[in-house]
């Protein structure tokens, strides 16, 4: 039976809030692309497992029965991750990446246990936190392995330690967004990592991913409000970070960071954290043109006024997902429209607010007030169940994200924007935003909505390596805060280059010399 808490094996989020496209959708859905109905393939059941008898009794030695799992529902429900294809595979009843044991230690003593046994018996290990992966971080290659573990870590969700007069606090990794934040309400504390994920993504994922949230421009991003890690790793377990800053020797935490589940799994992440707010407040702007809207960023950026939140819309977004067809955004008075998000106390957010207006409006903004802001933090976290309904009509969304400096980013822009139309054809939706801002430059973030072919996974893989090859050809990242997975890897070691991924290997071998974390993700 899946719990309250599982999501939907074949959607995003909690399987009861599953909705059918709405009406207010539909009509515009049908115009763009005709409607057909796309249903999923029931009642499908993932491959017998293999996992050898003995390497079974020593997981059960080490874990206790009840948290050595093989029934098919378990391993169905940590199979893959949340991206498009993910969803597009368990509609059609594929769970051929199936783990062939899911094991929930309590503890880094039990998860050093398992990882010697894993070792002994030839059994690839998937470190699984939310499962929201979108970039095939969950699915290990089992070429040369006995069979697959998911290292469930839904056990470990304690606040370790809270310490007010440092302002930092040490969080388990199982610990889901909304978890996490509660605990720390306890103490008038926040940590203010609000991604789109938030409802199931967990602290050990945001560390291993470097996810980024909505309020990274107040909050910063996750690997920069992490303080310090314990990892345990087959080699051994090491904790990293022991002051707020240090010249003693390279910053270890930044090889945990991003580390993806291939070097260890990490079993404690002590965080920098704020007072909680007292008064959150979202305001809409209006730009004459995403180019204008993305230079007032960059003033602001370089300024070093940013509010919490900031984010501005191309004019394609604009229209379709964010504003009020009568007041921006329409074909008439074509626009942009800019998010800005002030949190703090209620002097902080005055001040702030009035500075942030003095400068947008000198650079041509129109303050819209509240009712945009106010509409998009009411909806912030709505938009994957959107995507799953639009699967169900057969209209296949997906989104990608890379980053780069100021000076390239509207040749960016233009240069994936041309390569996914390119890719997926004229009648394709392509829409941006600038996600996230910093003082050398910015995050953007691409929806595609685009009729299903008759293979969407085809499909699909063709435009995202042509984006891909666009961005890696502008110099620009492969990700901004996705992670590599296995679907950025051919992208990512041409970013880093053959002596970046020599680095990385030999980093893997030092700290998993039998190869059985994660094998095939990031490197
Ligand atoms: C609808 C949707 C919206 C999203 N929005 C955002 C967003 O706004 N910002 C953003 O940054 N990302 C976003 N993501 C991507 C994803 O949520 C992030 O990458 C997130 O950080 C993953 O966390 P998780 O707990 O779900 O990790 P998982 O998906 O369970 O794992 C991700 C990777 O980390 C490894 N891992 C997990 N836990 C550990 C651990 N304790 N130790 C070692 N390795 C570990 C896994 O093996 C895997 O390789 C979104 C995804 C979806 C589906």
């Amino acid at each position: 039976m899946i719990s309250q808490s599982e999501m939907h094996p074949q959607r995003w989020g909690d399987p009861d809030a599953a909705t059918p496209l709405p009406d207010s959708a539909r009509g515009l859905v049908e115009l763009a692309f005709g409607l057909s109905d796309c249903p999923a393939v029931a009642g499908a059941t993932p491959p017998t497992g293999e996992t050898p008898v003995a390497a079974l009794a020593a997981l059960v030695d080490v874990l206790g029965a009840d948290n050595v799992l093989t029934d098919d529902t378990t391993r169905m429900l940590r199979t893959r991750g949340k991206s498009t294809l993910d969803l597009l595979k368990a509609r059609a009843g594929d769970l051929s990446d199936a783990p062939d044991v899911v094991v929930r230690p309590s503890g880094q003593a039990e998860i050093e246990a398992l990882l010697a046994v894993a070792a002994t018996h030839r059994l690839a290990v998937v470190p699984f936190g939310g499962g929201t992966s979108v970039t095939g971080g969950l699915v290990a290659d089992r070429a040369r392995f006995a069979g697959v573990v998911s290292l469930d870590l839904v056990r470990m969700k304690s606040l370790l330690a809270v310490d007010t007069e440092s302002m930092t606090a040490t969080l388990e990794p199982g610990l889901r967004g909304p978890e996490a934040e509660a605990l720390l309400a306890e103490h008038g504390l926040t940590l203010g990592h609000y991604p789109q994920s938030f409802e199931y993504a967990t602290i050990g994922g945001y560390a291993a991913t470097r996810s980024s949230g909505q309020s990274s421009a107040g909050y910063g991003r996750f690997d920069s409000l992490v303080m310090g890690l314990t990892v345990v790793t087959p080699s051994g377990t090491l904790t990293v970070g022991s002051a707020p800053a240090s010249a003693a020797g390279p910053d270890l935490r930044q090889v945990f960071l991003g580390s993806e589940g291939a070097f260890g799994v990490i079993t404690a992440v002590t965080v920098r954290v704020r007072r909680l707010p007292a008064e959150k407040l979202y305001l809409g702007w209006r730009w004459p043109s995403f180019e204008a809207g993305a230079d007032a960023m960059r003033a602001l950026a370089q300024a070093r006024m940013l509010p919490e939140v900031i984010r501005l819309s191309d004019e394609a977004e604009t229209a379709i997902n964010l504003a009020d067809p009568s007041s921006i955004g329409s074909a008439d008075d074509p626009g942009c429209l800019m998010i800005t998000g002030f949190e703090g106390t209620p002097p902080a957010v005055v001040a702030k607010r009035a500075a942030v207006t003095s400068v947008l409006t000198e650079l041509g903004g129109t303050d819209l007030g509240e009712q945009p802001g106010e509409a998009w933090a009411h909806g912030r976290f709505n938009a994957p169940y959107l995507r799953d309904a639009m699967l169900d009509v057969g209209v296949l969304v997906e989104t990608l994200e890379t980053a780069t400096f100021w000076s390239h980013r509207s040749g960016l822009y233009a240069d994936v924007k041309t390569a996914l139309e390119a890719s997926l054809g004229k009648k394709a939706i392509v829409l941006c935003h600038i996600s996230h801002v910093y003082e050398t430059g910015c995050s953007l973030y691409f929806t595609i909505a685009v009729r299903e072919a008759r293979d969407p996974l085809v499909q699909w893989a063709a435009a995202k390596a042509a984006a891909s090859e666009a961005m890696i050809t502008a110099g620009a990242t492969i990700t901004h805060h996705h992670a590599v997975g296995t679907d950025h890897k051919p992208w990512f070691e041409r970013e880093i280059g053959p002596v970046g991924v020599q680095t990385l290997r030999a980093i893997k071998d030092s700290l998993d010399p039998s190869g059985i974390l994660n094998p095939g993700v990031l490197i």
